[in-house]
């Protein structure tokens, strides 16, 4: 099944996987595997359809040991339907969708362990971008009140936030001194989020990782090393599907 010029679906180690090639001006191909099933492979311009192939192939153990990893961490691909699990702050919701006609509305019912989404249509990819939305409105109320606990302490003062849709970059700091968070943190639990507010925070006075960096981290989070090999492990079960 061919989605568009450069994505289709095809088996791979088993099963079915979405295959996205991406040419670029980089000079080297890369595989990039994202959770549940997305194969990106990044390649130079002009790279011929058989180099493709064969690149694709060449990575095949590796990109198994993905998907297995994957299985392990129990990802499952969203259906942007009731039933879904969704994770918020460290907990897994049940998702509800509600068709109905008005203004939408998304909200989260802890009690019930429920995120709802209103709003009709309530087609999956109208879901979808509603709790893209709604979970990049929490980040970007929570981010900077979290950044708030910790500046005073370390004499910091962000020049501003933004919120991305980064799947792997779960925070940068712009020379300028602007602070970026993926919006995909909100679903992780909140000791880490702090970790990473504060990791973030460090990177106004170091921009770098070295020793000094680090202990300017340790000062505010003793066991940043726990959360760091936390997000290694663990981060990718967070996942959210690539545009498409
Ligand atoms: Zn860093």
């Amino acid at each position: 099944m061919i989605r568009n010029a450069n994505e289709q679906v095809k088996q791979l180690c088993g099963r079915p996987c979405r295959i996205r090639v991406e040419p670029g001006t980089r000079r080297r191909a890369k595989l990039e595997m994202h959770p549940p099933n997305t194969l990106r492979v990044l390649v130079p311009k002009h790279m011929k359809s058989h180099e493709i192939q064969r690149v694709i192939q060449n990575g095949e153990p590796w990109i198994e040991e993905q998907l297995r990893s994957f299985d392990a961490m129990g990802i499952r691909p969203y259906r942007f339907a009731s039933g879904d699990l969704l994770w918020y702050r460290g907990r897994q919701y049940s998702l509800e969708v509600e068709p109905q006609n008005g203004s939408p509305e998304v909200f989260c019912q802890p009690e019930a362990k429920k995120i709802i989404v209103r709003h009709a249509p309530s087609d999956p990819d109208t879901v979808r971008r509603l709790l893209e939305h709604w979970y990049s409105r929490q980040a970007r109320e929570l981010l900077p009140q979290r950044a708030a606990v910790y500046q005073g302490r370390l004499h910091v003062k962000p020049a501003g936030f933004t919120i991305t849709g980064a799947r792997k970059r779960w925070g940068s700091c712009s020379p300028k001194g602007r602070l970026s968070f993926s919006w995909l943190l909100m679903m992780m639990p909140d000791e880490i989020i702090d970790y990473v507010v504060v990791h973030e925070l460090c990177h106004l006075l170091e921009m770098n990782h070295s020793r000094k960096f680090w202990s300017c981290v340790g000062r505010i989070v003793p066991d940043w090393r726990r959360h760091y090999h936390w997000l290694q492990t663990q981060g990718r079960r967070y996942h959210w599907p690539l545009p498409q």
